[in-house]
C-alpha cells in the first residue's frame, strides 16, 4: 500500500516487525522516464512483500528505476540488491558504502569494541542476533557513490545531496530547493532520537552529529520526509530538541561520572535513566538488543567529552574505564 505526499512523490510504509521504529518509510518519486525509491526496508519476507506490493501498485518497474541510500543500515538498505532491476542504480556515499562492502566480505565482528566497553562475556557471544546483521544484504549492489553537492533529477525533482554524518558516517540528506522538500533519512526523527553511536575510523560522532543537525537547520523545509514514523513540528524546531536532548544527556553522564569514577561504558549505561517502548525500564531487564544501542550510545557520548578534555580514561588491557577531568 502507499500514500501519495504530492504530485508524483508517494510513501511506501515497510513493516519492520519487532523493532521499536515500527516501520520504514520507503519514498518513491514516480518519473516518466525513470523513478526513485528512497530506502527499501530489512531484507526479510514481510519487508520485501510491503515494498514490492506498493512499487507494483505505483506501476513501478525496476529495470527503469534507481534506488537512493539515505544510509547503510540494514532497515534502509536490506532490500537494495533484491529489488534492483538490471540497469539499477544504487546511490549511496562513498564512507557508508564501504562499511557496507567491508562488512560484507569479512563479517562484523564486535568482541574487541564490546569487551572495551565492560559488557560480560555471555551478552558479547550473542552478537550475531543483531537484526542489523541478520537483516542485511545477502548480494552486495554495485554501488553508485554520491557526495556532497552532487545533483540527481527524477520525474521532474531536482535534488542536492548533503552530507550529514552522525548517524552513520556517511549519512546523506536529499533536498529538493524548488519545492522545499527534504528526505531526511534517519537524520531527524520526530518522535523518536536518531541512535548515535561508536564507529571504528569515525571519530567524535555526537560531534559531527550536532554539525550536521545545524546544517540542516539552515535549510528552507515545507516537506520533511523522516525515515521513521510521522512529522510533529518544524524541522528546525526539532533539531532544537534533538542538541537539547544529548545535552541533558552530557550533564547527567557527567554527574553519574563524578559520583563513580572509573566506571566502564556498560556500568555507566547501566546507571543512566533510559525510556524504552514508552516507560523507564532498570538495566536489568532491558531487552539485548536495546543494550547494543544504548551502551553504543554513551560511547558516543563519552567521545564527545573525551576530545573536549571533559573525561579522561584508562585501559586495564580488557575495558576503558572513565573519569570525571
Ligand atoms: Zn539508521
Amino acid at each position: 500500500m502507499y500514500t501519495q505526499i504530492e504530485g508524483n512523490v508517494y510513501t511506501i510504509q515497510v513493516p519492520l516487525p519487532d523493532n521499536p521504529l515500527r516501520n520504514l518509510n520507503s519514498y518513491v518519486i514516480k518519473g516518466e522516464r525513470r523513478s526513485l525509491v528512497i530506502d527499501t526496508g530489512f531484507n526479510r519476507p514481510e519487508c520485501r512483500e510491503a515494498l514490492t506490493t506498493g512499487l507494483d501498485e505505483l506501476g513501478i518497474d525496476m529495470n527503469r528505476a534507481d534506488i537512493f541510500l539515505t544510509h547503510l543500515h540494514s532497515d534502509h538498505s536490506g532490500l537494495a540488491s533484491e529489488i534492483s532491476g538490471e540497469s539499477t542504480k544504487v546511490y549511496v556515499s562513498r564512507p557508508d558504502g564501504e562499511i557496507m562492502r567491508r562488512n560484507f566480505f569479512n563479517g562484523i565482528d564486535k568482541t574487541q569494541e564490546y569487551r572495551a566497553f565492560g559488557f560480560p562475556e555471555d551478552e558479547i557471544a550473542r552478537q550475531n542476533d543483531s537484526p542489523a546483521i541478520k537483516y542485511s544484504q545477502r548480494v552486495l549492489p554495485d554501488f553508485t557513490f554520491v557526495a556532497d553537492g552532487d545533483i540527481i533529477e527524477y520525474g521532474g525533482h531536482r535534488m542536492q545531496v548533503i552530507s550529514t554524518p552522525g548517524h552513520t558516517p556517511g549519512h546523506l540528506c536529499l533536498y529538493d530547493r524548488a519545492n522545499r522538500i527534504m528526505f531526511l533519512g534517519d537524520h531527524v526523527l520526530f518522535d523518536i532520537t536518531p541512535n548515535i553511536t561508536c564507529w571504528m575510523g569515525f571519530s567524535d560522532p555526537l560531534g559531527h552529529y550536532v554539525h550536521s543537525l545545524m546544517d540542516i537547520s539552515t535549510y528552507d523545509v515545507r516537506v520533511p520526509l523522516p525515515g521513521h514514523r510521522a512529522v510533529s513540528c518544524t524541522v528546525a524546531e526539532r533539531i532544537g530538541t534533538i542538541i537539547e536532548h544529548h545535552g541533558v544527556r552530557i550533564r547527567e553522564m557527567l554527574d553519574v561520572l563524578r559520583e563513580n569514577p572509573g566506571l566502564s561504558t556498560y556500568d555507566l549505561s547501566g546507571r543512566m535513566s533510559w525510556r524504552v517502548r514508552g516507560k523507564t525500564n532498570s538495566w536489568a531487564d532491558f531487552p539485548l538488543q536495546q543494550k547494543w544501542f544504548a551502551v553504543g550510545e554513551t560511547g558516543a557520548h563519552l567521545e564527545y567529552l573525551l576530545c573536549r578534555g571533559r573525561v579522561r580514561r584508562e585501559f586495564d588491557g580488557r575495558v576503558w574505564h572513565y573519569f570525571d577531568s
